[in-house]
């Protein structure tokens, strides 16, 4: 089975576009969605019309989907962040809400997890090290343990004699995970942050258990368009050409 991996699309339609088409040709079998669907982008309605259409999905909610539905204190975020939010909030129909509402905090399946920060705390936890990623070994059975939050493509593996390695996925390199457990972070959709404007998005083979990351250009002049045009922090349009 071969899974799409998506995550933090942010409300990127022609981010989860890109992404979407250059996964066709992957022939993939289903779809993990580790999060932020929502929150700092422009169109948010038009990312959940495509994200519900996905199928099979295995989605989860993350911290920018809490808050949009009123579940998450908008004190946790920076300032950018939370007027992202409380635009975002009352832009949703009906429909949209119900869908990011419905979607749990953990996806477990017999062969993978699917969390949005870490599996001991889903909402809030980012998980970057390789301390980190030991302190949550604990909190998830099925492996991979598939993560966003971070926007930073990342994996983490327990290798025999309880060694842990655990690095940065640079451009579309790709990591053969073992059979002992691992965390797998496929970056972000919509707002990358490893200085790489290009949309990440990930596919895990099952097969041969390998996790490999697609960089995917996308027309980010149209997004940050939009991005001030919705009347959003600038910073939000900035900070997209230049993948931080
Ligand atoms: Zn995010």
């Amino acid at each position: 089975m071969r899974l799409a991996v998506l995550s933090d699309i942010h409300s990127n339609i022609e981010a989860l576009s890109a992404c979407l088409e250059a996964l066709k040709e992957k022939s993939v079998d289903g779809y993990v969605l580790c999060g932020d669907t929502v929150g700092y982008g422009p169109d948010p309605e038009a990312v959940i019309e495509r994200v519900r259409a996905l199928s099979p999905l295995y989605a989860v909610k993350g911290n920018h989907d809490l808050a949009a539905l009123g579940e998450m204190d908008l004190g946790w975020f920076n300032a950018f962040a939370r007027a992202a939010i409380e635009w975002t909030i009352g832009r949703l129909s009906g429909e949209a809400a119900a869908f990011l509402k419905g979607l749990p905090l953990r996806v477990e399946t017999p062969d993978f997890t699917v969390v949005h920060g870490t599996p001991r705390d889903p909402a809030e936890e980012y998980l970057l090290t390789k301390q980190q990623f030991m302190e949550n070994l604990g909190s998830f059975k099925a492996s991979p343990c598939f993560v966003g939050h971070s926007h930073l493509p990342l994996y983490f593996q327990v290798l025999e004699g309880d060694r842990v390695v655990g690095d940065m996925l640079e451009g579309e390199s790709r990591w053969r995970s073992g059979p002992l457990p691992c965390a797998l972070n496929p970056g972000s959709v919509g707002q990358p942050r490893d200085l790489d404007p290009r949309a990440a998005c990930a596919v895990f083979d099952t097969s041969d258990r390998t996790f490999y990351m697609l960089r995917v250009p996308y027309d980010v002049e149209a997004t940050q368009k939009k991005i001030r045009a919705a009347g959003l922090p600038p910073f939000l349009a900035e900070r997209l050409s230049q993948g931080r």
